[in-house]
């Protein structure tokens, strides 16, 4: 499964709603600091389960919604919605489906829902389509910023292992080890 799609409605800076089309292949995000590129990959985080408010750079969740800028008042409703393809049926329990929405929606002061295709869902069957280790919130493939410099002063066995992680295959090589061992 991949990422399609991503659609924002009063998250972060993004009050508008804003919807994005994320291709097959690289897609690259560009534009000067402050315009919003970090909350996109934040954006993909808090849609797939991520419950701590300071890894979303805020201090409590409700940081996430939009807090009025001079002339623009805050928001008290945030709302992403990422969709997934699943046309290689690689969402576990999900082989009748082409393509998952996942929405996640948070009320100041009430805290947040999750929806799977429209049907109000627990955190858990959000955080089941995420399981293996190499997606989801806390996915490696997902680098912060203040993570790049700390992985280019790693040690080179530590960075792989950070690779190896991101691409999926640390537990290929557990289960390599095991059958060397028999
Ligand atoms: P850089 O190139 O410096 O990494 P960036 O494009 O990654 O910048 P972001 O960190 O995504 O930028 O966006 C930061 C902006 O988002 C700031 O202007 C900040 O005020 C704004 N922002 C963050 N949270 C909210 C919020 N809840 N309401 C309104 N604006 C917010
Ligand atoms: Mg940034």
């Amino acid at each position: 499964m991949h990422f399609a799609r991503l659609r924002l409605s009063g998250f972060k800076s993004f009050v508008d709603p804003t919807d994005v089309t994320i291709e097959p292949g690289l897609t690259g995000v560009v534009g000067p600091n402050g315009c919003g590129k970090s909350n996109l990959v934040e954006a993909l985080r808090w849609a797939m389960g991520e419950n701590s408010a300071r890894r979303m750079r805020g201090q409590e969740m409700d940081d996430v919604i939009f807090g009025g800028t001079t002339g623009r008042a805050a928001r008290n409703l945030a709302e992403v919605t990422i969709t997934l393809d699943n046309a290689d049926r690689g969402a576990p329990g999900w082989d009748h489906a082409d393509s998952i929405e996942i929405t996640r929606r948070i009320e100041r002061g009430t805290g947040s829902d999750y929806r799977i295709n429209g049907k109000l869902v627990r955190a858990r069957d959000v955080q089941l389509l995420f399981q293996d280790n190499a997606s989801g919130p806390a996915s490696p493939a997902l680098v912060s910023q203040g993570r790049i410099a700390a992985m280019i002063s790693a040690r080179p066995a530590e960075r792989r292992q950070v690779l190896e992680e991101a691409a999926g295959i640390t537990g290929l090589h557990s289960r390599r080890h095991e059958a060397e061992l028999r």
